[in-house]
Formats: C-alpha cells, sequence, structure tokens
C-alpha cells in the first residue's frame, strides 16, 4: 500500500555563488598542520578544529570556541564548514526513510537517503537479535554519466565530480539529524546519485576520513562502495585490499540486456566485471554484494534466474534483488512480489544466496535522482515519448539476443577514457 506522505519543505536558501573555499570535512591528512603552520600556529589547534568538525559537527567557524578569534577568522576566509545545504526533506515509510535534496555552492543538487531501521526481536538473552540501524545512502556525483535507463539519475546526465567535502558533509548532515533523536549513524553505502568509481580518488578520500578513528569513526566494514562495473576501478580497489563491501550493480547476467539496463557494458561486458568482482572477493576475502532491480517481464524471467546462478555459483557473492521504482521516462514496471521470490529461490536452488530487499520511499520519489528530476521539470511530452519508444526498441532487440551496436553515451566515453584507465 502506498501511504501518504510528509513533504517537510524548508526554507529555501538563495542559491548561492560558487564558493572555491574547500570544505574543512575533506582535508586529506596533513593539510590542516600545513595550514596551521604557515598561519604560526601551534599544530595542536589541527585537533580542536577536526573535534569541532567531527565530534561537535559544526555548521559555521562561530561554534568553534575552543580556538581563538583570529584563528576562526583565517579559518572563516580559506575554508567552507558546510559545503551543502539541505534544500529540501522529503520523509515516508512512516518515518523511516528520510530523502534529502541538498544544494550545493554552483547550483548543483544531489540526494542522500537516510533509512531507519529499528531492532527487531528478543533473543534468548532478552537482547534484540538485531540492533537498532541507521544506514545513509549518499552521492559521489552530481547526476550520472552511465545512462541506466531505469534510472532517475541516469536520465538527467552527468554533471560533475563531488569535491570530498561534499560527499563528506551528506554524512555530516545525516549524522546531525541523527543526534537529535539521540542516534548515531551505523552504515554508510555509496549508491546514491553517480559512478563511484568514476570519482575514485574522491571516493577513497571519503571512505578513509569515514573510518578514521579521530574523524568519522565508523568501521570500515560498515561501508559499502558500488559500481556499475567499471573494472579497472575494480582491479584498483582489490590492490588496495579495502576492508569495505564492493556492491556490483549487475541487474542482468545477459550481455545484450546489460548493453541495454546498463550501458557501461558495451565497454566491460559482463563476464569480464564478474572476474573483477570474483579476484576482489579472492584476494579480499570479503563477498561482494550484486544488486539486481527487478523489471518486469524485462530481467526477471526463469531463463535471467538461471543465467545470474550459472554465472555466480560458487562465488563468494550475494544477490540482492531490488523491485525497480517507478520513473516516468521508462514504460517498465517493478516485477510482482511473487515473481520476486519466484525468482530469488530459484536463484537459491541454483546455489547463489539471495535476499529480496524492501523498497524505501516509494511515497517520496524513491527513485534515486527523482527529486532532482522533479526540481528539473517535467521534460516534454514528446521527449518522454520518443525516450520510451527507444527503450522499448533496445530491449526487444536485447532480448531476442542482439547486442547493442550503439556507442557509449558521450560523458561516459570521456569518464571512462579519463579517469578509469581505457583499456
Ligand atoms: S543506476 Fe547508478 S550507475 Fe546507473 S545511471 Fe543511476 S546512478 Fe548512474
Amino acid at each position: 500500500m502506498i501511504e501518504p506522505s510528509t513533504a517537510a519543505r524548508v526554507p529555501r536558501p538563495s542559491k548561492p555563488a560558487p564558493d572555491s573555499r574547500p570544505g574543512l570535512s575533506g582535508l586529506p591528512d596533513g593539510a590542516l598542520e600545513a595550514w596551521l603552520a604557515a598561519e604560526g600556529q601551534p599544530a595542536y589547534r589541527a585537533k580542536q578544529i577536526r573535534d569541532g568538525v567531527w565530534r561537535q559537527n559544526i555548521v559555521a567557524v562561530d561554534e568553534l570556541r575552543t580556538v581563538p578569534a583570529r584563528l576562526r577568522e583565517g579559518l572563516e576566509r580559506d575554508f567552507r564548514v558546510d559545503t551543502i545545504a539541505t534544500d529540501e526533506v522529503s520523509v515516508s515509510d512512516k518515518g523511516l526513510t528520510e530523502k534529502t535534496l541538498h544544494l550545493l555552492s554552483d547550483g548543483a543538487l544531489i540526494e542522500s537517503v537516510l533509512m531507519h531501521y529499528p531492532a527487531r526481536g528478543l533473543g534468548e538473552d532478552g537482547r534484540p537479535e538485531h540492533r537498532e540501524r541507521h544506514t545513509l545512502c549518499i552521492s559521489s556525483q552530481a547526476g550520472c554519466a552511465v545512462g541506466c535507463p531505469f534510472c532517475a539519475t541516469g536520465e538527467l546526465g552527468f554533471g560533475r565530480d563531488l569535491e570530498t567535502a561534499e560527499i563528506l558533509d551528506q554524512v555530516r548532515h545525516a549524522a546531525r539529524r541523527l543526534a537529535e533523536r539521540g542516534a548515531r549513524l551505523t552504515n554508510v553505502v555509496f549508491m546514491g546519485m553517480g559512478e563511484p568509481l568514476l570519482n575514485l580518488d574522491r571516493v577513497l578520500e571519503a571512505v578513509a576520513a569515514l573510518s578514521d578513528p579521530r574523524r568519522f569513526g565508523l568501521g570500515a566494514r560498515h561501508v559499502v562502495v558500488s559500481t556499475s562495473g567499471v573494472v579497472p576501478g575494480i582491479r584498483r580497489l582489490t590492490a588496495l585490499n579495502p576492508q569495505f563491501t564492493l556492491a556490483i550493480s549487475l541487474h542482468a547476467a545477459r550481455d545484450p540486456l546489460r548493453d541495454v539496463l546498463v550501458p557501461i557494458n558495451r565497454r566491460w561486458p559482463v563476464a569480464e566485471v564478474v572476474a573483477a568482482a570474483r579476484d576482489h572477493a579472492r584476494v579480499t576475502g570479503r563477498r561482494v554484494s550484486y544488486e539486481y532491480v527487478m523489471i518486469s517481464g524485462v530481467n526477471d524471467t526463469d531463463v535471467d534466474a538461471d543465467a545470474l546462478a550459472g554465472l555466480l555459483r560458487g562465488d563468494l557473492a550475494h544477490v540482492n534483488l531490488i523491485p525497480m521504482n517507478p520513473v516516468a521516462h521508462t514504460p517498465w514496471q517493478a516485477s510482482g512480489p511473487q515473481r520476486v521470490t519466484q525468482f530469488a529461490a530459484r536463484l537459491q536452488q541454483g546455489g547463489v544466496g539471495a535476499t529480496v530487499r524492501r523498497n524505501r520511499g516509494q511515497d517520496a520519489g524513491a527513485a534515486c535522482g527523482q527529486l532532482a528530476a522533479d526540481r528539473a521539470g517535467e521534460p516534454p511530452a514528446l521527449v518522454v515519448a520518443h525516450r520510451r519508444e527507444v527503450i522499448v526498441r533496445q530491449s526487444e532487440a536485447a532480448l531476442r539476443g542482439d547486442r547493442s551496436v550503439e556507442r557509449l553515451p558521450a560523458d561516459l566515453e570521456s569518464a571512462v577514457a579519463g579517469r578509469a584507465g581505457d583499456r
């Protein structure tokens, strides 16, 4: 059942001028110390400033009362305390999902989603078997070049990479909201707008800050970084042997279909992506998650389940099945609950673990990028009709088994060539 939504629109800040001062939260190790030295300030001030940013979670330099006024003036001149503004908050699922639209200093919009999971069940010792969790899904780019047709962000196109502080300040905003109710963030997933491995340096800096006990102090095992299949990025991660979980947004096990659903597949096909993920699991000893959005009559047949089971059988892998969120520009619908359950059972019979994930925020623009797309305005009806026609034509060809002959979208071509290693 669709619940009524509570869209709590906060007063909209006037559009700020682009601000080139770096955000304090995103400063790499040692940068604050170097700045303090140049200012003739003692090194111990770095801890006071870091504590202000990460423990006190300040929004303005004025709140930093532990440092002298002259130092606050210098900080105000050279840095931003907060690089993102909260523009709109949509609360849904009876308060369990909070979707936030953030405005960046150049006017770009990004989204983060805070999901609350209450404690469940009591064990023999009378304690909850599942502890309360608060998971934040964050964006790594404004828009996305990958262009998956079931995704509202993909339709918006690519804007720009986020700075490290813009990634981390999403976390600080959520932590502040949670602190108001006496709770703490327990998990962070890089599954919002953008392809994290096409902004990998900054994502790695953000993960380092999240897991640094002097900064956010969240164990890396509570972090998930997803990718649509940027193989050189996966291989680079593997070489770093990280402790966070790698998630592959697979969505189809057969190349013709994945060429359409996840266009980056035209560059790195299914077998290459899974081979890289398999190596990652072997080297890190950590199970890889495969995300699979279920689209009725498109990728949810028994043939698809068998192809997926055949692909992952024997791997250190787990599949998460997520019914598609409706988006305006596609003719597709989510698979029904029965089909999703049957698909999961078939995977399990085929030797692959699978979990059905609930859709969150259906009544509040649940699709990734939906709030930003709403803000951009409805595309003209003719454009939507044409887009649907193209999607139907491409998916029909894919279901006949034809590989796509389309080029990569232009933004994706340059992102892949410029940042992921062109091989
Ligand atoms: S699903 Fe992810 S990778 Fe695909 S377009 Fe959307 S944000 Fe980009």
